[in-house]
């Protein structure tokens, strides 16, 4: 019965979902350079909230977090990252060149959404560094169900290091917008609802019920060579260069020089733990519009409205799956309560 719950498990988490930093470390690490780089408070509140709002939008786009998804190598994801952060770096200099020359509040927005979604690339991948989903998701399920701190969001120096990224990439748009004639206090004007949205139900138990593909292999890249490199191609993008400047961090399909450091293998045959908690988020929940912080949020806030994520897409996407069906989920809990009950047994 077991292994026929975690078949089912299985079957129904082939699609590729993310999680990432914890949304609220996003925010304020965000938040806290933005203020230090001398940037107007609304315009830091307005940047935030967008980094934080990736891992609703763009939960299914694993450049976006800076992860390998499964059957990828780690140089194709490497790659998909670099790409991301170097195109959304171009959109950010035009869009400061355009409020340099005519400020607006709709242009501030703009400035925001793209320095907000391509700060997240770079922040997640200090805690990620392309961690495929089944491994990040055993590891949460383990902190959430044996409160364990193995999850690479909760590294603290993954915080050190994002705040260090993402210093540089303001210092960096700084730059363009001041030789561009932007007025630093114009950008106070912005929109101020500043939503916060949790990922999907769906998203999240799809992204839980991962854990029983991982075998056990540490599948993280080497962030000396990957880290350096991605905060550069963001910075090259926004300094103009065109695409044919976009450097690849490797030259070829392989996994190449990318999984340098790697954990000795974890013995996976048990299967992945779960527990009432994981069980009681994830069932019954397909038809309901409510979010809710999903289980492993270690800071679960409640965001300031209640409505379904919006996908967001962009030119520099690269793929994704589709969100999951109401049913699929249903079955996606229902395996999990099975696999509960089996294992109870
Ligand atoms: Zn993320």
């Amino acid at each position: 019965m077991r292994i026929q719950a975690l078949l089912v498990v299985t079957a129904l988490s082939a699609g590729s979902t993310a999680h990432a930093l914890n949304q609220s470390k996003h925010f304020d690490v965000t938040v806290q350079s933005c203020g230090a780089a001398g940037l107007p408070y609304a315009f830091c509140q307005r940047v935030g909230t967008e980094v934080y709002n990736v891992d609703a939008n763009e939960f299914d786009d694993l450049s976006a977090h800076s992860q390998i998804p499964v059957g990828s190598t780690a140089c194709d994801a490497a790659n998909s990252s670099l790409w991301r952060v170097f195109w959304l770096g171009g959109q950010l200099r035009e869009a400061a060149i355009t409020i340099g020359y005519s400020a607006s509040r709709s242009g501030n927005d703009t400035v925001a959404q793209h320095l907000g979604r391509a700060l997240h690339t770079v922040q997640d991948n200090c805690a990620h560094s392309g961690m495929p989903n089944p491994q990040h998701a055993w590891h949460s399920l383990s902190d959430v169900c044996q409160g364990t701190t193995e999850s690479p969001d909760l590294n603290p120096a993954a915080f050190a290091c994002a705040r260090s990224e993402t210093d540089s990439v303001f210092s960096a748009f700084i730059d363009v917008l001041h030789d561009n004639g932007g007025d630093f206090a114009e950008l106070a004007n912005v929109t101020t609802d500043n939503d916060k949205h949790w990922p999907a139900y769906s998203s999240v138990c799809e992204f839980l019920g991962s854990a029983s593909d991982w075998k056990g292999e540490d599948r993280r890249w080497d962030n000396a060579i990957v880290r350096p490199a991605l905060t550069a191609q963001l910075v090259q993008g926004l300094s103009g260069a065109d695409a044919s400047q976009y450097t690849r961090v490797c030259g070829d399909d392989s996994d190449g020089v990318l999984l340098s450091y790697s954990e000795p293998d974890r013995d996976t045959d048990g299967g992945p733990q779960s527990c009432l908690k994981i069980h009681a988020f994830c069932l019954g929940k397909a038809d309901s519009a409510v979010s809710e912080a999903p289980p492993y949020e270690t800071d679960p806030v409640a965001p300031e409205d209640t409505v379904a994520p919006v996908v967001v897409t962009g030119g520099c996407q690269v793929g994704g799956s589709s969100p999951s069906s109401a049913t699929a989920l249903l079955l996606v809990a229902a395996a999990i309560a099975l696999f509960l009950r089996t294992k109870a047994s």
